[in-house]
């Protein structure tokens, strides 16, 4: 994270201590940092500064109002999977205008909120989502403006929960016959064709794929143009990783320039949907460790955060870093670090030297995509708060769950 930065010996988050924010706010914590929020963002839309380009950050990395306001001031557009993100880039100030709306299963009802907000495009995954945008399309007077998305059956060599471009997976349509059904939706009148649209994975961190998929991309698009179908835009999903260990990821400036290459020469805008890249770096997990139990065997940290603030590691196996917020220097030994909730897969992190003692703080790094987002109410755990640092300044931009909120939609028998 580019914003975390040591003073006299302890962790801060641009130029507020981490200590600071556990003081006034209690922990578990997720706190992000704006200057690293925009450094991301910047960062890739400088990138393709070359190729006319809309950045469409995908929401559900991270949704809080709060990053969705940071990226909309930026100029982003946004990548949505559900009536509910679109609700909150409206709720967040976002252009309706930049968004498009991605997922395999949106629902009538979904599709004409979108259809009513006048979005920038629909990614639809199938020929019977077609079918119903274009009927509801039609009921309304509107006309919908449509990308597909196809499946370019490539290897993403991720992790198989995130790998989705394979010919095996539930979305998008199977390259084949993606022609068919640009003829079919052609000879729709609710139905504007613009685009075309990938999104072959997630926590890549290899270059190739991408080409591979870009390039098959771009064939089909010069098949549909010799047919008469000519596309207005090129979407190429989201998906670069970031370093949580000891990956490489992707430099930007090579994967734009590998873009570049394969678009010299062409017409249609390029759309990307960057998740993680932009807020998983800028965001930490504060958390404090509530007991110890050291034994012969393995030694346990028990801390305040749990698998239902931060799922990875118990999902994918993922690997955070873990830094004491004040570290010292006495007795460490590999420590397990878990959290509260009455499950074996309920760990943060495995095997870490540390030196500890009950009451210490702890960051968990890289915890600004996939955490608070995934995170649940499992064992009745009211939800972290969220803070985000400008400066030297604490915004708190998610309040503590209270635990009357956990059950205020329930009710007991009459
Ligand atoms: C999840 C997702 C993204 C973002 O993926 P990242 O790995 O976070 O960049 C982009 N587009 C679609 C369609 C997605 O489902």
């Amino acid at each position: 994270m580019t914003a975390l930065a040591e003073r006299e010996g302890a962790l801060c988050v641009e130029s507020v201590s981490l200590a600071e924010v556990a003081a006034r706010y209690g922990t578990p914590c997720f706190v992000y940092s704006r200057a690293a929020l925009a450094a991301a963002y910047r960062e890739f839309d400088e990138a393709f500064a070359g190729l006319r380009h809309l950045i469409c950050y995908a929401l559900k990395a991270n949704s809080n109002l709060a990053i969705l306001d940071v990226f909309a001031r930026l100029g982003s557009g946004f990548d949505v999977v559900s009536g509910g993100e679109l609700a909150r880039v409206i709720a967040a100030g976002g252009d309706p205008r930049k968004i498009v709306f991605s997922g395999v299963g949106k629902s009538d009802d979904e599709l004409s909120q979108g259809l009513e907000l006048g979005i920038f495009c629909f990614n639809v995954e199938s020929a019977s989502e077609l079918e119903h945008l274009n009927r509801i399309a039609d009921r309304s007077g509107k006309v919908a403006p449509v990308s597909l998305r196809v499946n370019p059956d490539v290897d993403a060599r991720t992790h198989p929960y995130i790998s989705t471009g394979l010919k095996q997976s539930k979305f998008g349509v199977a390259f084949d016959e993606a022609p068919e059904l640009y003829r079919r939706a052609a000879a729709l009148s609710g139905i504007a064709i613009r685009g075309i649209d990938i999104h072959i994975g997630s926590q890549i961190t290899a270059l190739e794929p991408y080409r591979e998929a870009t390039t098959k991309l771009l064939e089909l698009v010069d098949t549909l143009a010799a047919e008469g179908i000519r596309l207005e835009h090129v979407d190429l999903g989201g998906g670069i990783g970031i370093r949580y260990h000891d990956e490489t990821p992707v430099a930007l400036a090579d994967y734009a320039a590998m873009i570049a290459a394969l678009f010299r020469g062409r017409t249609e805008m390029l759309v990307l949907e960057p998740g993680r890249r932009l807020t998983g770096d800028a965001g930490v997990l504060l958390t404090r460790v509530s007991y110890l139990k050291p034994g012969p065997e393995r030694s346990f940290a028990v801390v305040d955060a749990a698998m239902n603030d931060l799922l990875r590691p118990a999902l994918y196996d993922a690997w955070h870093e873990v830094r004491p917020v004040r570290p010292r220097n006495e007795g460490p030994r590999i420590w397990q670090i878990v959290g509260p909730v009455c499950e074996s897969a309920d760990f943060l992190a495995r095997d870490r030297e540390l030196a500890l003692a009950e009451g210490d703080l702890l960051a968990i790094l890289s915890a600004g995509a996939y955490a608070m987002a995934m995170s649940s109410n499992y064992n009745s755990r009211p939800r972290a708060a969220e803070v985000l640092v400008d400066g030297g300044t604490m915004h708190l931009v998610g309040r503590r769950e209270t635990v009357g909120e956990l059950f205020a939609r329930e009710s007991r028998l009459p």
